[in-house]
């Protein structure tokens, strides 16, 4: 059945990719964003975008008195594991108060419907790899623990107001749209595949690696990198299954890559072979991050498509040569 969406943050990484999947399904979609790390000419049409900030209560309060939303998905956050331990309160502070701003604007217009963009960053460093749902959380970084507050914040607004909601704990979200229109353009940008990629296009002199002395077979860390369209699927299948109450799934592939493996990777994939620099370690980071997404599998029936670190590779790296500067550049050319 066709909905009425609200994506905040759908201009970003991630919500823009969510919010061209929920189009594909024929929902009505309304994103609202700040564009401070989001982009214009990342909202796909027929999507409609209303500029605001989830810190004013005021336009929060307008846009829901103007329209009526079947469901909200929550992605517009600080995500930066690395700032949110140089300047934690941007996360335990803002992320929280805006969560709880939306959370409550939902509640006083009777939206019962709510998907939020959580983190594998919640388990810290896990006592069991691969990681399911039942692992204890513990976040190890500023960024995580907001995620987690959020996460209770929620199970309080099921328990007194009867918000149904499912909170994504997403592992490393990578690669970009197949079509080569969406994708990945942070600034500044701190993500391990694009600043890979930057150095294979030349816009880089070399690449770092954060720490080569964690306990992994390399040496350095290992992640769960997800393409960022099947997210956006587990996105669209979870909507249907929140009529029959609140849930948590763990969104990964279930394969570790580590920082060297990605560098190869990105090395094969491009065919360019760039310089690689040890550096220090970067507080906050935990050395193996996977997923068990057995649960996400067997209750929403969903299944990653690209499974192979080299097809996400590849999508970024089309969408890197067709906007060598990001969605600002593209724009610049569009208009001219
Ligand atoms: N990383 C790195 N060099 C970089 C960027 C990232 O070695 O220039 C490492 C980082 O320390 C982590 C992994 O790559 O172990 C993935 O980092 P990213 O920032 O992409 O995602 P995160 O795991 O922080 O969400």
């Amino acid at each position: 059945m066709s909905k009425t969406l609200l994506v905040t943050g759908g201009a970003g990484y991630v919500g823009s990719h969510c919010v061209s999947a929920l189009l594909d399904q024929g929902h009505r979609v309304v994103v609202f964003d700040n564009l401070q790390q989001g982009h214009r000419a990342a909202v796909r049409a027929p999507a409609e975008l209303v500029v605001g900030d989830l810190a004013d209560k005021k336009a929060l309060a307008a846009l829901f008195a103007t329209r009526r939303f079947d469901a909200v998905l929550h992605f517009a956050a600080n995500s930066l594991v690395g700032e949110s331990m140089q300047k934690p309160f941007l996360y335990l502070g803002d992320n929280v108060q805006n969560a709880v701003n939306l959370v409550d604007t939902c509640v006083a217009h009777d939206v019962k419907r709510f998907v939020l963009s959580s983190t594998c960053a919640i388990f810290g460093e896990p006592d069991r790899v691969p990681i399911d749902e039942d692992v204890r959380i513990a976040p190890g970084n500023a960024y995580g623990e907001s995620k987690y507050l959020i996460e209770r914040i929620l199970a309080w607004a099921d328990r007194i107001h009867g918000l149904r909601y499912a909170c994504l704990r997403y592992f490393n979200a990578a690669g970009a749209h197949p079509d080569g229109t969406l994708g990945e353009d942070h600034n500044p940008e701190t993500h391990l595949i694009p600043i890979a990629l930057d150095c294979a296009m030349g816009r880089r002199p070399h690449m770092q690696i954060f720490g080569d002395d964690y306990d992994t077979p390399d040496g350095t860390c290992i992640r769960d990198y997800i393409h960022v369209c099947d997210l956006a699927d587990a996105h669209v299948r979870v909507l249907d299954a929140l009529e029959d109450g609140s849930r948590h799934y763990n969104v990964g592939i279930g394969n570790g890559y580590s920082v060297r493996e990605v560098l190869d990777s990105v090395k094969r994939t491009t065919g360019v072979d760039f310089a690689v620099k040890l550096a220090a370690r970067r507080p906050g980071d935990p050395p193996r991050l996977v997923a068990r997404p057995d649960k996400v599998m067997r209750e929403l029936g969903w299944r990653p498509r690209y499974a192979a670190i080299d097809e996400i590779v590849a999508t970024a790296w089309a969408f890197k040569r067709a906007h060598p500067q990001g969605y600002g550049r593209g724009a610049l050319v569009a208009a001219a």
